[in-house]
């Protein structure tokens, strides 16, 4: 008897062989994937021609094969990320690749309004743009791709990624994958394309192609604003700086538990992931205690002071007056606490998935985005210390937020206070996507252009249809 496991192995090494060699380089031509922008911009807009005539229920049976492939190819995709952007955790990518396949929207999400009265019928529906231009990141590479494309098509309309150039090979694997679906549900070939070298100029050619209606960014503030200045209609999912508050009403061995969760979840990678930690003097010994059980590893000052060095590199100020900047050190971002931590010195064991340190308000790993798994802990006078502080650190964003209380009055205040996308209690910051937790999932999470957890919708235009004086049937 073969068992579940033995056969999964089987599978795996089919598909694996079917795709990628051993050095993660395609062994067949990729679908979608082009040379250039030029051409990838001629199929997809070929395959338009077809896909713009697929109604709903069709356009679901190829979401359903997406979702079926990612499960089935979940763990490629993760070991290969990890290969091509050396960040983040296989097993962690694993998890995300099913939560994309289970929980991002389809068809469903999309809603027609009927307003029938004494003057007739009016009808407004979601209506596809057309193509629409996707710019996506290194730390969520295909689950991004994969995302986007579920809701994109689930819209109606046909994609284009330009995606990180640091995270290439995955990128051109999703679409890929992408693609075997959509031919497996008999959709046409291309609907969604990219270029096996994506570079600024592939990107600029993408976005001022007169055939790509909308744009979405999935980045950092650079390309956020790249894609804002475009003159077309853009949707922008740019960074964060979450903080977690936890206060003295807090479960602190959950609340312990549940931070390290989070922020060592891929490493860190995830935009939402906490980033600074602000806690209530009287609770916080209890909350580090407890962090150091659950696999954190508590550095002193001295030990602070060198992992800066280590992580973070010197931006020369534009003025000569001024005093450098700190910036993260790009080698560093998402990978393992160990080897971060073997970088001054420390050797642990694989237990160890997070590093801890006390800090002032002002340091640079409290208000730097690092995406490590790094958290400064500042401790605050009372909970309106700890607001303000937050508040500060997030620095405007309003992207992510997280709070450890059973105060209702502290939740109601903070929230009002830090204006997020996403405000997550009790949990670890992974709820806030739907990871054990309530509602749908996205990787493109829009906070500076405000649709918010991005799904299908958001990537409609609304078309009013209106018959007048009939149908109105009461
Ligand atoms: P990045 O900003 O370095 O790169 C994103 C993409 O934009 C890449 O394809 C890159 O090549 C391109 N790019 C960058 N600057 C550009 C410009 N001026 N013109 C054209 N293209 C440009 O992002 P990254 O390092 O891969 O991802 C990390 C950042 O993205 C973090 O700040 C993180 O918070 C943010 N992020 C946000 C979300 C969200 O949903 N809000 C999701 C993932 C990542």
């Amino acid at each position: 008897m073969i068992d579940e496991q033995q056969i999964n192995k089987i599978v795996e090494s089919v598909i694996s062989e079917m795709n990628i060699d051993a050095s993660g380089k395609p062994k067949r031509k990729q679908i979608g994937v082009f040379e250039t922008m030029e051409e990838a911009i001629a199929a997809c807009n070929k395959a338009y021609t077809v896909f713009r005539h697929y109604n709903k229920e069709q356009r679901e049976n190829i979401i359903n094969q997406i979702r079926k492939l990612t499960h089935e190819e979940a763990e490629i995709m993760a070991k290969l990320a990890v290969e091509d952007t050396e960040m983040g955790n296989v097993y962690h990518k694993t998890l995300k690749h099913h939560l994309v396949a289970d929980k991002t929207l389809g068809t469903s999400d999309l809603e027609t309004r009927a307003l029938s009265g004494d003057r007739g019928l009016t009808l407004v529906e979601m209506a596809p743009y057309g193509i629409i231009g996707a710019i996506t990141p290194s730390t969520n590479p295909s689950c991004t791709v994969i995302c986007n494309s579920i809701c994109m098509l689930a819209g109606g309309n046909g994609v284009l990624f330009n995606p990180h150039p640091h995270a290439k090979r995955i990128s051109a694997y999703a679409v890929d994958l992408v693609n075997r679906a959509v031919l497996a549900a008999g959709g046409p070939e291309n609907i969604v394309a990219t270029v096996a070298n994506p570079t600024m100029e592939s990107s600029n050619k993408m976005v001022n192609d007169p055939s790509v209606r909308m744009l979405v960014a999935t980045g950092g503030p650079g390309v956020v604003k790249m894609l804002l200045s475009s003159g077309k209609k853009a949707i922008g999912a740019g960074a964060g700086n979450p903080p977690v508050v936890v206060d003295d009403t807090a479960d602190i061995k959950k609340a312990a538990k549940d931070i390290i969760d989070g922020c060592s979840f891929d490493n860190n990678l995830p935009c939402i992931a906490e980033k600074e930690c602000f806690v209530v003097r009287g609770v916080a010994d209890e909350l580090i205690t407890n962090m150091q059980k659950n696999g954190a590893y508590l550095l002193n000052s001295r030990q602070t002071e060198l992992l800066i060095d280590a992580v973070m590199v010197d931006i020369p100020p534009k003025n000569p007056s001024d005093s450098p900047k700190k910036a993260i050190n790009k080698k560093c971002v998402g990978r393992d606490a160990k080897v971060l931590l073997s970088k001054i010195g420390i050797e642990v064991g694989d237990d160890i998935r997070c590093i801890i340190c006390e800090t002032e308000f002002s340091h640079p790993f409290v208000q730097t985005e690092l995406m490590m798994p790094i958290l400064a802990i500042v401790r605050v006078n009372d909970f309106d210390e700890a607001v303000e502080m937050a508040v500060k650190a997030e620095h405007g964003n309003r992207h992510s937020a997280h709070l450890h209380s059973k105060n209702v009055d502290h939740m109601t205040q903070y929230a009002r206070a830090i204006c997020t996308t996403i405000f997550v209690k009790n949990a670890p910051s992974y709820a806030g996507i739907g990871f054990n937790a309530e509602g749908w999932t996205t990787f493109t999470i829009a906070g500076p252009t405000g649709e918010g957890i991005t799904s299908p919708r958001s990537f409609t235009r609304q078309r009013r249809c209106v018959l007048s004086d009939a149908l109105n049937i009461v």
